[in-house]
C-alpha cells in the first residue's frame, strides 16, 4: 500500500490527504493557472478523484466552478488547493500545497503558447503549446 501525503492551505484551515500514486505531474503556463496562483506557472500533479480526500475544513472550501470542473480554494486564506478536472474523474493537486514530498516529478511544460513573456524556462523538459494528447 502506498503512502498517504498531506497538504494544507496557507492558513491551515483546510487539510487534505492524497495517495502517493499520481499519474502525471506538469508545469502549466496557461493564463488561468497564472491568475489562480499569481505565479509564472502552476506545478500540479494529477490523480483519480477517489484517491484524494479533504480531511479537515470541508466547510471552509470555496469552489469556483461546478462539481465536475472547478478550482477549489480555502475561502479563509484563498489558497488554490486543487482542481477537479476531466469530467470529475481526476483532481489536479497544486504541488505547492503539499506538506510531504511526492514520488513523481513534473515531466513537461504545458500551454507554453500562453507563457508569461517575462518568464524563461531554463530546464530541458519537453514543452507543449497546449495539453499533450
Ligand atoms: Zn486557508
Ligand atoms: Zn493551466
Amino acid at each position: 500500500m502506498s503512502k498517504t501525503l498531506t497538504g494544507t492551505c496557507f492558513c491551515r484551515a483546510v487539510r487534505y490527504g492524497v495517495a502517493d500514486e499520481f499519474r502525471y505531474a506538469m508545469y502549466c503556463h496557461c493564463s488561468n493557472c497564472r491568475r489562480t496562483t499569481g505565479s509564472a506557472f502552476k506545478p500540479f500533479a494529477g490523480i483519480e478523484r477517489e484517491k484524494f480526500a479533504v480531511t479537515q475544513g470541508a466547510d471552509k472550501l470555496m469552489v469556483y466552478g461546478d462539481d465536475k470542473a472547478n478550482d477549489t480554494h480555502c475561502r479563509v486564506c484563498g489558497s488554490l488547493l486543487f482542481s477537479v478536472v476531466r469530467d470529475g474523474a481526476f483532481v489536479h493537486v497544486t504541488m505547492g500545497t503539499l506538506l510531504d514530498d511526492l514520488s513523481i516529478r513534473p515531466s513537461r511544460h504545458i500551454f507554453v503558447g500562453s507563457k508569461a513573456p517575462w518568464f524563461t524556462i531554463t530546464d530541458d523538459l519537453p514543452q507543449h503549446q497546449e495539453f499533450p494528447s
